[in-house]
């Protein structure tokens, strides 16, 4: 008896309480600023270099490269960028290595879906990804 009295006054201390969980997904869950979250991609920063996918432990990064329109400009720029998210591991080497920053992890951490093919994220959709960007030198 004790005890259920116990439990009933522990309740309803509580209730007046202010929530600690989240209605998920009907409200969004903010991340801390330094989450390691979804990539986000700025084609026009990525200079083809390759060291994301060299450095990428799951081979998960495919990219190709073109040559510049302007032929005296002898850069390559990016044609191609996928990467594969059934087996990347979200370990931010990839976003550690770029030197130009073409390549930041982002606030985003829902990839959920029914079919595996949805799994691999092109160039575009990657660009599209700007949910909380994090880069480096923001402030
Ligand atoms: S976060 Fe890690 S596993 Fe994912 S693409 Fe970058 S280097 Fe590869
Ligand atoms: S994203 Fe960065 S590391 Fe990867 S190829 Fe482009 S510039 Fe190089």
């Amino acid at each position: 008896m004790l005890g259920i009295v116990k439990g009933l006054g522990f309740t309803l201390k509580n209730l007046a309480k202010k929530k600690v969980t989240y209605s998920y997904p009907d409200q969004p869950v903010e991340m801390p600023d330094r989450f390691r979250g979804i990539q986000h991609f700025y084609p026009e920063k990525c200079i083809v270099c390759n060291q994301c996918a060299a450095i990428c432990p799951t081979d998960c990064i495919q990219l190709t490269g073109k040559p510049h329109p302007d032929p005296n400009n002898k850069k390559k720029i990016i044609d191609t960028y996928d990467i594969n998210f059934e087996i990347c591991i979200l370990c931010d080497l990839c976003t550690e290595v770029c030197p130009t920053e073409a390549i930041v992890m982002s606030n985003n951490f829902e990839l959920s879906s029914y079919s595996r093919d949805d799994l691999f994220k092109d160039l575009q959709w990657l660009h599209e990804n700007t949910d909380s960007t994090r880069e480096v030198n923001k402030p």
